[in-house]
């Protein structure tokens, strides 16, 4: 009798079930009363009128989806203009629109990282360079978390064309990743230096423009960024920043901008009227990592572990994945949500419970969820 084609599964789910590492959606439930410190909505523009409205006119004038891939019919002219402004507002010559920051990842990793060339990847960048990295044809090398030396190593040794990535903030433990010394050491040589900023667009940088422009990089030749439009554009999808003839490359080469269907124009309206608010409003990005700061301050001063924050993202470490869980599912009994990281998702194998900050919290909500964090919170 041969075996069932999912029987492996069954194995693999109870491993799982003896880790305490199985994983379960819960659908969020509109009206419920919740404070909210486990979203990427970190400037609270997902519900802002403005943002809405736009995601809704944008709907109604051309339709609920893209209808086609980008170079068919997917390409309206608000794709165009969110491109346009987008580039403008982060200090880049262009930039493509793409129907997921994951999407992106994929596209500027694989077009960009030929046969022959290598990648030097950090340990800890997201899940979606990794993919890019693994769907590449250059060789990977994946060297220590922010460790230019290393990432020097790996390029000398290689003697060829080389491309660096890495996260802005990495998605973990919300710290930086030493930019400008990546770049020296990417101009030492001549390797193209790209950077994930899902965590820094409109978080840092003057008014949100970015890690990129806080540290003097946005608008260089040897340089591309990726974002997401998923969290503080507070919409959906994702973009690549760089040089025109990059981008141009991208529209001719990237698979996932070739064979993918644009990006809704709910999402494009919806994350145009974000990135317009964000010019208006410069003092949120402020506010957001002003949050963060004192969410951590207030934490680490109860006695427990948080790696100081970049951005908006303030990990703090749990004793064991159960401890994690445990600690998650209190918080949201007594009404935050918070978010729980736990193996396979942490390089480290070190569990977290994960906040993130948003610019919209209020002193009250902050007090709120620091009190619950620290009544609930496992013994130190
Ligand atoms: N990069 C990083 C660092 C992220 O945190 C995320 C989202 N979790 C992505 C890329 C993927 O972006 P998206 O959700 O738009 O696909």
């Amino acid at each position: 009798m041969p075996r069932a084609p999912f029987d492996w599964i069954d194995a693999e789910s109870e491993r799982r079930e003896r880790a305490g590492l199985v994983r379960t959606l819960r659908p969020r439930a509109a009206g419920q009363d919740l404070l909210d410190l486990a979203s990427n909505d970190y400037l609270g523009l997902t519900r802002h009128p403005a943002v809405t409205a736009g995601a809704a006119e944008a709907a109604r004038r051309w339709g609920a989806g893209a209808t086609g891939s980008r170079l068919v019919t997917g390409t309206t002219e608000l794709h165009a203009e969110l491109e346009r402004e987008l580039a403008e507002f982060c200090g880049f010559e262009a930039a493509l629109v793409f129907s997921s920051g994951y999407a992106a990842n994929l596209a500027a990793l694989t077009a960009l990282g030929p046969h022959g060339s290598l990648i030097v990847s950090d340990a800890g960048n997201h899940a979606s360079i990794v993919d890019g990295c693994r769907l590449a044809r250059a060789r990977t090398e994946v060297v220590p978390h922010a460790d230019p030396e290393a990432v020097r190593k790996a390029l000398d040794a290689h003697g060829g064309p080389g491309l660096v990535v890495s996260d802005s903030v990495f998605s973990v433990d919300g710290d930086a990743a030493p930019l400008a010394q990546l770049a020296a050491v990417c101009r030492e040589f001549g390797a193209a230096l790209v950077v994930d900023d899902a965590h820094g667009l409109g978080v840092l940088g003057e008014g949100g423009r970015g890690a990129l422009h806080a540290a003097g990089l946005a608008g260089a030749g040897d340089t591309v960024a990726t974002v997401t439009l998923s969290k503080s554009l507070g919409s959906q999808g994702g973009a690549v920043l760089g040089p025109a003839r990059v981008v141009r490359h991208l529209v001719n080469a990237a698979r996932t901008f070739i064979f993918d269907t644009g990006l809704a124009p709910a999402a494009v309206g919806g994350a145009l009227a974000a990135l317009r608010l964000l010019r208006t409003e410069p003092e949120l990005a402020d506010r957001a990592r002003a949050v963060a700061a004192e969410l951590h301050a207030r934490i680490t001063a109860a006695g427990h572990l948080a790696v100081r924050p970049d951005a908006a993202v303030v990990s703090v470490r749990a004793p064991s994945p159960e401890a994690a869980v445990a600690w998650a599912a209190d918080c949201r009994a007594a009404g935050l949500v918070v978010g729980c990281f736990r193996p396979p998702s942490v390089p480290d194998s070190i569990s977290r419970i994960r906040l993130t900050a948003r610019a919209d919290l209020t002193e009250r909500q902050i007090d709120m969820a620091v009190g619950a964090i620290l009544r609930t919170a496992p013994t130190v």
